[in-house]
């Protein structure tokens, strides 16, 4: 793990950078088109990724690693929790009153970075972001070797549903989205297959271990607290299942996915494609590739989001992608 901690480190350092760029400029506000800011998260993610990967490559022996993108930015607005990101002709704009979800990760050599904040310019959403962020971090001080996954969902839950938003005198309780949660991250693998809930699990014994990488992710909403599928779906990752293909479009972009993205998620922008695409289509019906729709809350909710990667280790807990912004 020590060679690979540096690669995570060094992920966490661009996802930083990212976010300062983002702040100092003062990107994130109404009036933004998503896939603007869309553009700008991830043509700067590839421009420090690259310098990084270049001077590693550079070195004596190297194995030549890549590194960028670790997954489609989420810009998740309102009742959609995450994985929405725009299409390339999506013409929406960021609004005065919208809940944006802003998750985006960073990867050197498959050490992924998945963090991920919440940003209104209404103030009235204030209680419905401090509720995610400070079960987040009220988790993530709770990590550790032989820390039970059931408990930290514990924790989540109460702090979450201590919380109430108040619209035009109407009090919406704060609920977790009980069906999300956080995750472990191996090499080159987004979800590990562990799950750190967010509601009291008491016969979960699972627990962590010493050197295992966790995205921390809480989300609260005023809705019903369930996530569904929605209709719009941009994301996908290969499954790694095999099938023979009718469609000569359904082959090129295999071929691309294979050359470019190997096991991490993409988008049908990052193809140049629509998800109308017939090609996509076959891939996704013979699931060679497995569609992630938008997950929604009921329509007109309201949801947040607060996400850190952490690193186990036996001696102390490591807050990877944690800055002053948040
Ligand atoms: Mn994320
Ligand atoms: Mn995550």
């Amino acid at each position: 793990m020590n060679e690979l901690i540096v690669k995570y480190q060094k992920a966490a350092d661009i996802h930083k950078e990212v976010r300062r760029y983002l702040n100092v400029n003062n990107i994130v506000k109404p009036g933004i088109k998503l896939i603007d800011l869309c553009n700008i998260i991830e043509l700067k993610i590839n421009e420090l990724c690259k310098n990084e990967v270049d001077m590693i490559n550079k070195q004596p022996k190297a194995k030549q690693i890549k590194g960028g993108i670790a997954f489609p930015t989420g810009l998740s607005i309102n009742h959609i929790a995450a994985h929405y990101t725009p299409e390339f002709n999506t013409t929406e704009i960021l609004g005065d009153n919208d809940v944006i979800k802003i998750d985006f990760g960073v990867h050197i050599d498959g050490c992924i970075i998945d963090s991920a904040f919440t940003y209104s310019a209404n103030p009235i959403f204030k209680p419905l972001l401090d509720a995610t962020r400070e079960a987040t971090y009220n988790a993530m001080t709770k990590c550790g070797v032989d820390a039970r996954l059931g408990e930290i969902g514990k924790i989540v839950q109460e702090v979450i549903e201590s919380y109430e938003l108040n619209i035009n005198n109407n009090i919406y309780p704060i609920k977790p989205i009980y069906n999300l949660g956080g995750h472990n991250i191996l090499q080159y693998k987004l979800h590990g297959g562990k799950i750190v809930p967010l509601f009291y699990e008491e016969h979960n014994k699972e627990k962590m271990k010493s050197d295992e990488i966790y995205a921390i992710e809480t989300f609260a909403t005023t809705g019903t607290g369930y996530a569904q599928h929605s209709n719009y779906c941009s994301i996908y990752a290969k499954s790694g299942k095999k099938a023979p293909l009718n469609f000569k479009e359904s082959k090129t972009i295999l071929n691309d996915i294979n050359r470019n993205y190997a096991s991490l998620p993409f988008c049908t922008r990052d193809l140049n494609i629509l998800s109308s695409n017939y090609g996509l289509a076959e891939l996704t019906k013979k699931q060679l590739i497995t569609p992630y729709p938008a997950l929604v809350d009921s329509l007109n909710s309201y949801t947040s989001q607060l996400e850190h990667t952490i690193y186990i280790s036996d001696k102390k807990t490591s807050f990877l992608s944690l800055a002053n912004d948040y």
